[in-house]
């Protein structure tokens, strides 16, 4: 019985790790590394064990750091099933499609560049769109919350709800092999408690071995009440000077979490009814219709507002700018608009766009509302970097830039040490966090034993 660490080894992305036990091997998650555009070696490099040798790949939820490898593991010979849950499923198909679309954009930009027509050469793209939609063929199996499912023998899986975002979950496996027992958990990534949108996570069960997020294992949240008021502020604030609000955001959960907190500060008079949204990302509408989709995993004020036929994601000014030109045309608006768009860390998509066209000016609000790697453009700008390069242009950084650190998707130090004395785990896996934010965790986890994995290393469990 054995445990291998496959990514998001002292980093926060790529997270894959494999359990073989009894003649069968399990992949828990598959992710992406992102963060910038020199990881793509990393991504395309060897996972470290033959795919063709995998039998489940178990999903803990459809963030592209935990399952954006897949098509590619599917391209290697991947032939198994994966299991996650139904909400999961619908959001791992448009993250998939997504993300394959980008690698195709980026490796047409390398083609041409290097002067060639038609094929990709060189400049192949880690997947195609054709590949993300050949991986949805291997989707099998449905996870129900808190329901116990035989993989094979001596492997049984319960997917927990993680509070983390649409569908997400901690796995617990449980393990027989010749006459050795072992119920290992796998935290996924845990959401932040007391959100308006979804319910915590679930309580873990006590288990042998944990294997343990870490992103904020070194930092204490603020409460989300103090940060929806930060909210509020810089965007009253960016009215008043006559500008817009630009905020980059990750498409799945945060939008639609920001998209709930301006519903209510327009019907509580804390902003103005007039103000006009614009999601402009095709993906965070398409999302925001899957979420409509599932009010049963909302919490019960949520859920009460889907019962009464209100939509928690509308507000009258909203615009969802499907097409380019009408995305485009954001670009004539010089004041009075708030402009919601990916990618969160602005390592990609059409909030560059739109911060070329406000960061430069002194009467606009840049509001960072999420997780910025080292090496991203949000990062640089988060630093207080005096001015960024955007499409081969400099841009002097003169909007007001506000980081607001409450809308956090994942568990706090205190959530994390909360969730970990509850497995009452005499052993621990911390991956997913940076190699010092997992020392500072290390050092306040009591009455175990922790590891720090580094990739491809391998354990007996
Ligand atoms: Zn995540």
């Amino acid at each position: 019985m054995r445990i291998e660490f496959h990514g998001a080894d002292r980093g926060v992305t790529g997270s894959c790790h494999l359990i073989e036990c009894a003649g069968t091997r399990v992949l828990i998650d598959c992710g992406l590394y992102q963060g910038g555009r020199e990881l793509d070696e990393e991504n395309a490099e060897e996972f470290g064990f033959d795919a063709g040798s995998i039998d489940f790949v178990l999903l803990t939820h459809a963030h592209l750091d935990h399952c954006g490898r897949l098509p590619l593991l599917v391209k290697r010979g991947f032939r198994g099933e994966v299991v996650t849950t139904s909400a999961s499923r619908e959001l791992l198909r448009l993250m998939l499609l997504d993300a394959a679309h980008v690698h195709e954009e980026e490796a047409l930009r390398r083609a041409r560049h290097a002067g060639r027509k038609g094929a990709w050469g060189a400049a192949a793209p880690l997947y195609t769109i054709a590949d993300a939609l050949h991986t949805m063929d291997f989707v099998g199996l449905t996870a129900h919350y808190g329901t116990p499912m035989r993989l094979a023998a001596g492997i049984s899986a319960t997917f927990l709800d993680a509070g983390h975002i649409l569908g997400s979950a901690s796995i617990l496996l449980e393990l027989a092999e010749a006459g050795t027992h072992r119920r290992v958990l796998f935290s996924g990534d845990l959401g932040n408690v007391g959100r308006a949108l979804l319910r915590a996570a679930a309580p873990p069960p006590q288990v042998d071995a944990v294997v343990m997020e870490s992103t904020y294992g070194d930092r204490l949240d603020k409460p989300i009440g103090p940060s929806v008021e930060e909210l509020y502020q810089a965007i009253t604030g960016a009215f008043a000077r006559g500008g817009n609000v630009v905020i980059p955001s990750f498409a799945l959960e945060r939008a639609q979490e920001l998209l709930f907190y301006l519903r209510a500060g327009a019907e509580s008079g804390r902003l103005p009814d007039t103000m006009q949204v614009f999601l402009d990302s095709p993906m965070a509408i398409s999302a925001t219709e899957i979420f409509a989709r599932y009010p049963e995993c909302y919490q019960p004020e949520t859920r009460e507002l889907f019962r009464a036929g209100r939509d928690p994601f509308g507000l009258p000014g909203l615009h969802f700018t499907r097409d380019t030109s009408e995305s485009v045309a954001l670009n004539r608006v010089t004041g009075g608009a708030i402009i919601i768009a990916g990618s969160g860390m602005c390592t990609g998509g059409r909030v560059r766009h739109h911060l070329r066209h406000n960061l430069g000016r002194h009467n606009c609000a840049v509001v960072f509302v999420g997780y910025a790697a080292r090496g991203t453009l949000a990062r640089r700008i988060i630093d207080g970097a005096e001015s960024v390069t955007l499409f081969g242009e400099e841009i002097p950084v003169q909007a007001r830039i506000h980081t607001i650190n409450g809308f956090s998707a994942h568990a706090d130090q205190a959530e994390l040490l909360r969730w970990h004395a509850a497995t009452r785990a005499p052993r621990t896996f911390l991956v997913h966090g940076d190699a010092e934010v997992m020392e500072c965790l290390a050092a306040r986890l009591e009455r175990t034993a922790v590891e720090m994995p580094i990739l491809h290393q391998q354990y007996t469990l």
